[in-house]
């Protein structure tokens, strides 16, 4: 038989509410605390023995239990929780797993504030960090230690747009008894990291997820045991630190979740375009949608088809002068915006090394084969790639760049 295929897109409908009054829209409920109908309910909340009561808006509010109820469903995972940027979920999900005396083992092209956080932040609670190339899996097993409790990864790597084997790093975790963590914020619906193997999956939301660059956002998917100890009153590193998102927040992601299929569908149909046309005129671009592109056969096997390869393109111009040249004049004829960041529905470009990489040592740099002239795309929602390109084009020719 078949196995039926999972469609995350699907999967958040089916758990779509109406509200009591029948809006369609899900309410914003801003309740900080909540209120208990007798002094026992109140007791027996806070020792577990009633469920169903919330407490307080740190821990659970009905808004954001509506919006992880729907990431939850498009991981496919028993259980979600939200927080208020994509580092407070990284840092809290890392936190919960790993303690003093324990090993962490990740990629060394993880995201620059999580590099950060592994490389100069963990070591004050006696955490130690190995990282490691992690498309190269006997580099991960040998980095394995007997005290390594997490192997961390993001499914596509920024900038090159690496593609991670969840299902091989998946059985390397286990025999190391260590949970693999995946942050997936580049390619969500594109793959489904939990159903592929990893233990929990995390999210900046303020990049695909939300879509609109009008907030900053996180969330940690996982089993309901670990979102249960991620709050847990007494040791949850969430409910301790504190990082909730605002429910008003919860409440507006939770809308644009549900365009997120068709926003990845053409932020990847005109990002494929666009790297086609790129290499057409000698400049090579770096797409995992290319066969040319070393990851390309893994990214097929592990995706969700149907939902494109991803809006991240990146380009190498050599130089950091003539990337900041180029991107200059992009932003004059209104290609898009010289900003860091991703997502959004206009396109964004960077210059990797000097900005959103800026925390990965140089030898590092050199060592993932990252160039100081490369300019990263997030290719926008634009209905007429064609025409853009053609304004992408004339900023080359103008600088004499092709
Ligand atoms: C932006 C980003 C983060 C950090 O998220 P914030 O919402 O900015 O805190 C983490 N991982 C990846 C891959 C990102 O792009």
């Amino acid at each position: 038989m078949m196995k039926k295929k999972f469609d995350p897109a699907m999967a958040i409908n089916s758990v779509a509410e109406i509200s009591a009054e029948r809006g369609i829209n899900p309410n914003v409920n801003d309740s900080a605390t909540f209120c208990f109908p007798k002094g026992q309910t109140m007791t027996d909340t806070f020792t577990g023995d009633v469920q169903g009561y919330y407490l307080y808006s740190r821990h659970w509010n009905p808004s954001n239990m509506s919006l992880c109820k729907a990431l939850a469903a498009m991981e496919g995972t028993e259980a979600a929780w939200v927080t208020g940027s994509g580092m407070g979920a990284i840092t809290c999900a890392l936190l919960q797993c790993a303690k003093k005396g324990d090993h962490i083992v990740a990629s060394m092209t993880v995201y620059g504030g999580t590099f950060a956080f592994l490389n100069n932040y963990v070591e004050r609670f006696g955490i130690e960090v190995t990282f490691v190339d992690t498309t190269n899996l006997e580099q991960v097993k040998a980095a394995c230690r007997p005290n390594t409790k997490v192997i961390y990864t993001e499914t596509m790597s920024n900038p090159l747009l690496r593609i991670s084997n969840i299902g091989e790093l998946r059985k390397i975790a286990d025999k190391a008894g260590a949970k693999l963590i995946v942050d997936n914020t580049f390619t969500p619906m594109v793959f489904s990291p939990y159903i592929l193997g990893a233990h929990i999956v995390v999210y900046s939301m303020t990049k695909f997820i939300n879509g609109k660059n009008d907030c900053v956002a996180g969330a940690i998917c996982g089993d309901q045991d670990f979102i249960n100890s991620l709050i847990d009153v007494n040791t949850g590193t969430a409910m301790l630190l504190g990082p909730v998102l605002d429910s008003f927040r919860s409440t507006s992601i939770l809308k644009n979740l549900y365009t997120l299929h068709i926003r990845m569908q053409k932020h990847g149909e005109n990002a494929m375009y666009l790297a086609k046309r790129f290499n057409e005129i000698g400049i090579k671009a770096n797409y995992p949608g290319l066969e040319s592109h070393q990851d390309h056969k893994l990214m097929v096997d592990q995706m969700n088809k149907g939902f494109g390869f991803g809006g991240m393109i990146s380009i190498d111009l050599g130089t950091a002068e003539k990337a900041n040249a180029f991107m200059e004049a992009m932003q004059d004829k209104g290609v898009g915006y010289l900003a860091v960041s991703l997502g959004y529905f206009r396109t964004l470009f960077s210059c990797s090394g000097k900005s959103t990489s800026s925390e990965v040592p140089q030898e590092y740099q050199t060592e993932m084969g990252m160039s100081e002239g490369l300019v990263r795309y997030s290719v926008g929602l634009d209905n007429d790639m064609e025409a853009t390109f053609e304004v992408i084009q004339s900023a080359l020719k103008e600088l004499k760049f092709a």
